[in-house]
C-alpha cells in the first residue's frame, strides 16, 4: 500500500468534498467549493493553528458551481488559483449565460435533495486564473501532482493525479452515491467521457479522491477499477432520473458544444 508523503484532509463541502492536501505545513486545495465552502476553509485551517496565508494554491477542475464558487474569496485574500485556459471560459456568451444558470439552479437542487439547510451558491460566471494548466503539466508549488485532462462532463474538466502516493483526485469524472458509482450529470461531449473514463484505466492508484464520494483506498483499486469504469462507459446517453430528462436538452446551449457542432468535431 502506498504511503503518502503528505496528508489528505476532507472538508465536508456544501455539495461535495474539498480536499485539503498538506505537504511540510502548506496546502493544496482540490476545488474551491461552493461560495459558502469558503469560510468552512478558513475555520478549518483555524482550528489547526494554520491560516489562509498557508493555503498556496486552489485548483479548480471545472466551472460548476460546487467546484468554482468559492473562487472569488480565495482571490480576495490573495491565494493563487490555478485552471485551464478554457475551464474561466466555459460559461461565454448568451449559451454559457443559460447554463451557469441551469448549473446554479441544479446546485441547490442537489442540496435540497441531500436535505441541506439551503445556503447562497452564486457566483461569478467567470475569473482569471493566476495559472494557467495544461495536460501533462505539474501543479505550481506542488510538483508531486500531475494534470490529467479528462473532458466528457464539460470540455474542460482536469484530473490530477499524484504518481509518488498513487492518488488520484477525479473531481466529477465519476460519483459514488452510496454503494453505487455513477457518472455526472450532464454529461456533455459522450465521446470525449468515455475517451476519459478510458484514460483513467492507464493509471495505477491505490486512492481515489472523488469530489462527489470522498476518499476510497484500497491496495491495487485501480485493477478492481477496471471493471466499475467498462460498465459506467456503458451508461453514456441513459439519463434515468426525469429532471435531468427536463434539463438536458437546456445543457446543450453552452458555447463549445456549439462551435462543435457547427465545426462537427464532436
Ligand atoms: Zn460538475
Amino acid at each position: 500500500m502506498s504511503e503518502y508523503s503528505f496528508i489528505i484532509h476532507e472538508i465536508k463541502g456544501y455539495i461535495s468534498s474539498l480536499f485539503l492536501i498538506e505537504t511540510n505545513g502548506k496546502f493544496l486545495l482540490l476545488d474551491a467549493g461552493c461560495s459558502c465552502d469558503f469560510k468552512k476553509v478558513k475555520s478549518f485551517l483555524e482550528e489547526r493553528g494554520k491560516s489562509l496565508n498557508d493555503l498556496k494554491l486552489v485548483v479548480v477542475t471545472h466551472m460548476h458551481p460546487d467546484h468554482a464558487g468559492a473562487v472569488k474569496y480565495f482571490k480576495k485574500n490573495n491565494i493563487p488559483i490555478a485552471s485551464t485556459e478554457g475551464a474561466y471560459r466555459w460559461y461565454r456568451g448568451l449559451g454559457g449565460f443559460i447554463q451557469h444558470k441551469i448549473d446554479t439552479f441544479l446546485a441547490q437542487f442537489s442540496a435540497r435533495r441531500k436535505k441541506n439547510i439551503l445556503e447562497p451558491v452564486n457566483y461569478k460566471r467567470k475569473f482569471i486564473p493566476d495559472y494557467l494548466l495544461k495536460d501533462g503539466d505539474t501543479l505550481p508549488f506542488f510538483p508531486d501532482w500531475k494534470v490529467v485532462f479528462t473532458p466528457g462532463h464539460t470540455l474542460y474538466d482536469i484530473s490530477l493525479f499524484n504518481e509518488k502516493g498513487k492518488v488520484f483526485y477525479l473531481a466529477d469524472l465519476i460519483l459514488k452515491m452510496g454503494d453505487k458509482y455513477v457518472l455526472p450529470f450532464p454529461i456533455i461531449f459522450p465521446d470525449l467521457m468515455k475517451k476519459s473514463l478510458d484514460r483513467i484505466k492507464e493509471y495505477n492508484f491505490d486512492t481515489l479522491l472523488l469530489a462527489h464520494g470522498g476518499l476510497l483506498k484500497e491496495r491495487g483499486l485501480s485493477q478492481n477499477f477496471s471493471k466499475v469504469i467498462d460498465s459506467l462507459k456503458e451508461t453514456i446517453g441513459k439519463i434515468d432520473k426525469i429532471e435531468f430528462k427536463i434539463f438536458y436538452p437546456f445543457c446543450l446551449f453552452v458555447h463549445d458544444k456549439w462551435v462543435c457542432k457547427i465545426k462537427q468535431c464532436r
